[in-house]
């Protein structure tokens, strides 16, 4: 277990740690402020979707499982009922990249299921009020989500001189050599630690009724196992790669107008830019898919990162649920941004909800790399270790 914070270079990336704080530290406070604008804060999704692998049909009916809607007179006028049903489908000419990713369920670009903001089905909430946190969710039906995840994280590598139909099952040898593989891995550990972090970080007291940082829930989930920790920091560092790379598209996004705080919105939004386009890339991600038996692994990369955002359905807690798909959607953009599109951002298709969901993922995640650093202060002053 780490004692203290971990030093050197993450695993499989261009940051070392010690780069991961300090810039960190700039990014926090301004994604503190950016994930409570208009734009950001309102997230629309589907929470009543069936599970389409096994019956999950009892959701959790603890208080702290359940999503609160966003009332109409909350939400901006474009965004009610009213506008969406004054669309005229028939001649609307898809001027955006939105009615283009509503036709079929996957772009053949997405990563992700996408919830589409212009539809009838789905609700805004409001994520500032719906916190992730602990919420008690866990046992048989957790377990077995997170069983499924990890399940899609077995790839079948191709034959070097066949095609995709001699392939192989990944055998131990090539385990040590496809970075892609370890990759995907990485990644979902990686997430899977944010949300512990955030489970342990807000955690209720059952006996005063507090939220209190529970230590002992940090040290059994992450601590123990520095692996999971190093994972999330190469999830951020992926994550950081992807806004960075699309800095300069973000830069001139027109973010909704009409939602009344647009130029705090872009403000937020230029310095977020700035601060991840001040540093030397986090993250290569030209490694992925470079070598000729690994160039098909994309697509497949993609069918697994796909099926996980299914799986989303299946949590059994509606407020797991909602950051779950939430968090799944945000990072399936970040490996779009990387790997659908090349460096001209005049080619990015990316909606509303994309851009939200990523901007979120990415704000849990820097919230979780500050509280790692709090609770290794805790340990660290626990064990008397500078
Ligand atoms: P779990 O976290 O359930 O882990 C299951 C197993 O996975 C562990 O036994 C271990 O072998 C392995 N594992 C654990 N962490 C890692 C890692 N980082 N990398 C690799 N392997 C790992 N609960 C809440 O209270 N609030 C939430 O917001 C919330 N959101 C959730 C979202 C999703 C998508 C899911 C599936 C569950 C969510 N839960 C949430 C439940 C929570 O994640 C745990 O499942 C629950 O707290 C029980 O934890 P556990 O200690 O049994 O281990």
């Amino acid at each position: 277990a780490h004692c203290s914070l971990p030093s050197g270079t993450v695993h499989d990336t261009c940051c070392r740690f010690e780069t991961a704080h300090e810039l960190n530290a700039r990014l926090l406070p301004v994604l503190d402020e950016l994930v409570k604008t208009t734009v950001f804060r309102y997230y629309k999704i589907n929470l009543a979707k069936p599970c389409r692998f096994w019956d999950e049909s009892m959701l959790c009916t603890i208080r702290d499982c359940s999503v609160a809607e966003a009332s109409e007179d909350e939400i901006p006028i474009q965004w009610r009922k009213a506008a969406l049903s004054s669309i005229d489908w028939v001649n609307r000419k898809p001027k955006d990249s939105d009615a283009l990713v509503s036709q079929c369920e996957f772009n053949d670009k997405d990563f992700c299921q996408l919830d589409d903001e212009l539809t009838e089905s789905g609700r805004y909430v409001n994520l500032v009020e719906n916190p992730e946190r602990f919420t008690g969710y866990a046992g048989e039906s957790a377990a077995r989500v997170w069983g499924a995840i990890y399940n899609e994280n077995c790839f079948e590598v191709p034959s070097s001189h066949g095609s995709m139909g001699t392939s192989r099952p990944l055998q131990k040898a090539a385990d040590e050599v496809c970075t892609e593989k370890r990759v995907f891995y990485n990644l979902i550990s990686g997430l899977h630690s944010s949300i512990s972090i955030h489970i342990c970080d807000q955690w209720l007291d059952r006996n005063t009724g507090n939220w209190i940082a529970n230590l002992g829930c940090y040290i059994e989930r992450i601590a123990l196992h520095p692996e999971r920790l190093e994972n999330l920091y190469f999830v951020w560092a992926v994550t950081v790669r992807a806004v960075s790379k699309l800095a300069p598209f973000l830069r001139n996004h027109p973010f909704c107008e009409g939602t009344g705080d647009e130029r705090l919105v872009k403000a937020h939004v230029d310095q977020v830019a700035e601060i991840v386009s001040s540093c030397p890339a986090t993250f290569d991600e030209k490694i992925m898919f470079a070598q000729a038996p690994y160039q098909q692994l994309k697509q497949e990369f993609r069918d697994h990162f796909r099926n996980i955002s299914l799986i989303m359905d299946c949590v059994g807690c509606e407020k797991c649920r909602l950051w779950g798909k939430l968090q799944v959607t945000g990072l399936g953009t970040a490996l779009k941004v990387l790997f659908s599109y090349g460096d001209n951002p005049d080619e990015y298709r990316l909606t509303r909800q994309e851009l939200v969901a990523l901007m979120n993922v990415f704000h849990r995640l820097s919230e979780s790399l500050m509280a790692v650093d709090r609770f290794q202060a805790r340990i660290a002053a626990d064990l008397g270790v500078e």
